[in-house]
């Protein structure tokens, strides 16, 4: 059945007007739908806010047939399915909580071909009431015209939101091996798009990947530290519009949210704790502006189409860029100047290396080593990340991939450089004494060796007799705290390596040696404290 429509270049806009109101397409926009409406398979990868929606909602409304728009979650259905209907577009959607009578209403209107999208959970699609008993009436009476998958990227073990019953999507290339298939998702990295492609058994799929530049986003991090809570409530009292503070514990998400509504700030938490009504609740009155601010763990987030979220703030180290990347994307969906706030400590890295080493596999009691071991290289770039000097989108964009070239002039590096010192001197004294620890066949950690070069008088030093090394006290000019700066900053340039085996020591590698031999220099940044932004002077 060729009844493909040729569209000429002018009416695709003209649809893309009557339809959705919208005067042209963004970047990618027309090329994907160019496709669908060829019938090829296609995997779609945009950011957050990029506009995918209407990559499959508009072939929908131009192909013959009815298009079966797979998506996650049943909020996220019902959303996207008032808004078309708004718009006066024949959607609707099948989940669990309809009645049976109303089921079957919606079951005939798709039978009559009044509908155009149909919205459905893959467990529902994947049924066998449905597979035997309506696809093959729907196949005969309308025709399918393609499949979407939305968040494509819960078929992937590697994706952070991986769901089992998304991979019995595969069945479906080979049931119907002839309706196209397009796969969406934000999520960027190569894995991920692999696994999909390979998952969903997508046949020589066009992939089309869009930039991940948020330019309209401000990144920037900030060192957590006493002040820290006072900076989230006059950033908050600072900018005009709704924001989401990320936490890592929903203990820490009810006491921030209870600290902020005592401060007078309309903050409501969530989180996986709070049972499902209260957590629909939470989120429809931010959703709805009754609140400013959520107070949130990773748990929200996924579905929310709030686009005039205007910060995002980390309270708590994230776990991995890429969930920084979609977590702080939920800013300024609209295009709006947004601000994402990170703190960083480094308390908060050695929590998240605890709760790494407690991965333990449930039945046996043993170490996840393979687990263990992808989580501690992705909390290593998340630190790179926080600690860096370079222009933060650089780092986030090579994440995924995508080169560019820095000085974007909107995150804290670009706007505020840090001034970058020589400190090879010191960190030749700081190595060389890790360097007599070896001589004597020991390893120490970061604290021991600044005790030595302080010339300290603890317990741990007397009794391994360091009073009695070349470094001894060589470092009293310099403060312990500084110290620990240079430590931590040879440490995240590779100059140490820290092996934390129970407890952290420190050992040297070829790199350290090539600083103890001069053939290297030592630069650091030294963090200053930065003035708090607002979100005018962002757009300045
Ligand atoms: P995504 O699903 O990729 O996060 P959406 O499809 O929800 O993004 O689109 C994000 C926003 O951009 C929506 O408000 C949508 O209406 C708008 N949008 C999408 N395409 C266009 C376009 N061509 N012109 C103007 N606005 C658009
Ligand atoms: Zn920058």
């Amino acid at each position: 059945t060729s009844l493909s429509i040729s569209l000429d270049s002018p009416s695709l806009e003209e649809a893309l007007k009557h339809y959705f109101g919208y005067d042209s397409f963004r970047p990618g926009q027309r090329e994907i739908i160019e496709h669908v409406l060829a019938n090829r398979d296609q995997l779609v990868i945009m950011p957050t806010g990029g506009g995918k929606s209407i990559c499959f909602q508009l072939p929908a409304l131009l192909k013959p047939g009815l298009m079966i728009v797979v998506s996650p979650l049943i909020a996220l259905m019902q959303d996207q399915v008032e808004l078309l209907r708004d718009n006066g577009i024949s959607a609707t959607f099948l989940n669990s909580s309809l009645s049976a009578e109303e089921r079957r209403s919606r079951g005939r209107a798709v039978m009559e071909g009044r509908i155009k999208l149909l919205y459905v959970a893959p467990e529902r699609l994947l049924s066998e009431d449905f597979l035997q008993g309506v696809m093959p009436h729907i196949v005969e009476r309308v025709g399918i015209s393609a499949f979407a998958i939305d968040e494509a990227h819960c078929v992937s073990e590697w994706g952070h939101d991986f769901r089992p019953e998304y991979r019995q999507l595969s069945t479906l290339r080979s049931r119907y091996p002839n309706i196209p298939i397009i796969a969406l998702t934000a999520t960027a990295t190569h894995r991920v798009r692999d696994d999909i492609v390979q998952q969903l058994n997508l046949h020589q799929p066009r992939v089309n990947v869009s930039s991940f530049n948020r330019s309209n986003l401000y990144y920037e991090v900030r060192p957590k530290t006493k002040t820290a809570y006072a900076e989230v409530v006059q950033q908050i009292k600072e900018t005009p519009g709704a924001g989401i503070i990320y936490c890592l514990s929903r203990k820490r998400v009810e006491e921030i949210a209870a600290r902020l509504k005592q401060d007078g700030i309309a903050a409501l938490p969530y989180h996986a704790g709070l049972n499902g009504e209260t957590r629909q609740d939470n989120q429809t009155r931010f959703i709805r502006d009754d609140v400013r601010v959520m107070v949130a763990t990773i748990a929200f987030g996924m579905g929310i189409n709030k686009p005039d979220v205007r910060f995002v703030i980390h309270y708590d180290i994230p776990k991995n860029i890429e969930g920084y990347y979609q977590e702080s994307g939920r800013a300024g969906r609209d295009g709006e100047p947004s601000t994402c706030t990170l703190f960083y400590s480094y308390a908060d890295v050695k929590t998240i290396e605890y709760i790494i080493s407690q991965k333990v596999d449930p039945n046996t009691g043993e170490a996840l080593e393979d687990e263990q071991r992808i989580a501690t290289q992705q909390l290593r770039r998340v630190i790179n990340y926080a600690e860096a000097t370079d222009c933060r989108r650089t780092i986030q964009l090579s994440y995924f991939g995508e080169a560019f070239a820095g000085q974007c002039d909107n995150c804290d590096n670009c706007k505020f450089p840090k001034p970058v010192e020589d400190w090879t001197v010191e960190a030749q004294k700081f190595l060389s004494c890790i360097a007599r620890f070896a001589q004597r066949g020991r390893t120490f950690g970061m604290v021991h060796t600044i005790d030595v070069l302080r010339g300290s008088k603890s317990k741990r030093v007397l009794e391994n007799k360091h009073d009695t090394l070349s470094t001894y006290g060589i470092g009293k000019d310099i403060s312990a705290d500084d110290w620990k700066m240079l430590g931590r900053s040879l440490i995240h340039q590779r100059l140490v390596d820290e092996s934390t085996d129970g407890y952290s020591v420190l050992k040297l590698n070829d790199l350290s040696w090539e600083v103890l031999r001069s053939e290297r220099k030592v630069h650091i940044a030294i963090d200053k404290a930065k003035p708090a932004l607002t979100i005018a002077q962002t757009v300045a």
